[in-house]
């Protein structure tokens, strides 16, 4: 198994080989945390945190993952303002320069393809926390971990993605991870203006993976196993209009959310508005909230498997 440099795309993930090395790391840190016995594999490297867009979950999970392992970061939280970006230094010499003082570097960028940019000018492993509306591989490896945590396997499921599959990068990253697994069925449930682009319909087709897309809710609902919710991605519209007309496309509500499989799940990267009412989080089957905090584990097995 050749050893990944960098973490760009979930399409380097030609098998389940890595993947489930990294799914089995995860637990055991998530033991190891639990037991405060975490293992000090870090210690004296640092993480540089490089976010040009907002974040929550995963700007903390990456610096509480390299902290809970010893290392420690050097974070830019709002790069886009309080770098040289906006003197108009270019990627490229941004990661050359932080090459000189970090062990790794998680990247967070507005632009589509910056990650592949920033990954080919550097010389420690640079990690993709979110390109625009490209990918988001990082919590998409999360993802699967919590399937898998929660319903014991990836094989076989149906999971229904639901939302903006255009802009949606999460959904971008983990539909090749699902294409790994045996017998995933996918829905492709979204507003006909926000429909998984092209290039990635073809790649399920490609990859052998049974799907369907339409704008039919109900269609998941008694179906579905995995139900990942995505939020409208507001700052990729370019117009608020447009924005307006789609956002609140579908809603699930505590009705819905009963009526699903016993057994099914509803997730969501996370922040969500008006797509899941807060009444959903009662339900046992909500599992966003542990979605998130399982992203700490995913994120600290593969700070080790890059670092380590
Ligand atoms: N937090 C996720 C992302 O950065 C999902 C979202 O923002 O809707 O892509």
């Amino acid at each position: 198994m050749e050893k990944l440099r960098h973490i760009v795309s979930t399409r380097q993930f030609a098998d389940t080989q890595l993947l489930e090395v990294l799914l089995d790391s995860a637990a055991k840190m998530e033991a190891a945390d639990k037991l405060r016995e975490l293992p000090q594999s870090m210690r004296g490297l640092i993480l540089a945190t490089l976010f040009y867009e907002p974040s929550t979950r995963t700007r903390f999970s990456f610096e509480a993952a390299m902290q809970k392992l010893g290392g420690s970061v050097l974070t830019a939280e709002n790069a886009r303002e309080s770098s040289s970006s906006t003197k108009g230094e270019s990627i490229t010499d941004t990661i050359r320069i932080v090459n000189g003082y970090a062990d790794a570097i998680a990247m967070r960028h507005y632009q589509e393809g910056a990650a592949k940019i920033a990954a080919e000018a550097s010389l420690v492993p640079l990690i993709n926390a979110g390109d625009g509306a490209g990918e988001h591989p990082t919590q998409a490896l999360g993802d699967i971990f919590t399937i898998r945590k929660e319903l014991g396997k990836v094989e076989g499921l149906k999971v229904a993605l639901i939302g903006d599959l255009l802009y949606g990068r999460t959904i971008h990253s983990l539909l090749p991870l699902l294409s790994l697994y045996k017998d995933v069925e996918v829905s492709l449930i979204s507003p006909p203006s926000l429909r998984l682009p092209e290039k990635y319909t073809r790649e399920l087709t490609e990859r052998g993976v049974s799907f369907v897309e339409t704008d039919r809710l109900a269609w998941a609902i008694e179906r579905a196993d995995v139900l990942y919710v995505t939020r409208v991605q507001r700052e990729r519209f370019a117009s608020d209009e447009e924005y307006e007309r789609v956002k609140d496309a579908y809603v699930i509500d505590a009705a819905i959310a009963d009526a699903l499989k016993k057994k099914a799940i509803i997730m969501h990267a996370l922040p969500r508005l008006g797509e899941i009412s807060p009444e959903v989080d009662a339900n046992y089957r909500a599992a966003y909230f542990r979605q998130a905090k399982n992203a700490l584990y995913i994120r600290m097995a593969l700070l080790d498997y890059l670092l380590g």
